[in-house]
């Protein structure tokens, strides 16, 4: 099952929760700061993204959206 992830990074405050929990090393953190000063979450390796949404439910900042390829809907 492929995934796709979206990451507001502006919500992002860059804990890395998401980066440890992701299975497949599919998230990176930018070295560059988004507007509150945070070095943000970013798919560093989208191409292997199952769309287990793990990323998603550890994000203690609700900045990231997980859909599946087979379908449009967010989970
Ligand atoms: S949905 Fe799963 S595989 Fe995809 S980035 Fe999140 S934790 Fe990694
Ligand atoms: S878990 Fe959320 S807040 Fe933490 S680095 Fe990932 S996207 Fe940013």
């Amino acid at each position: 099952m492929k995934g796709k992830i979206s990451i507001d990074t502006e919500r992002c405050k860059g804990c890395e929760f998401c980066v440890v929990v992701c299975p497949k090393g599919v998230i990176g953190i930018k070295e560059e700061f988004n507007s509150s000063g945070y070095y943000y979450a970013y798919p560093e390796k989208p191409d292997d993204c199952t769309g287990c949404a793990f990323c998603a439910d550890a994000c203690p900042d609700v900045a990231i959206e997980v859909w599946k390829e087979d379908s449009s809907e967010a989970l």
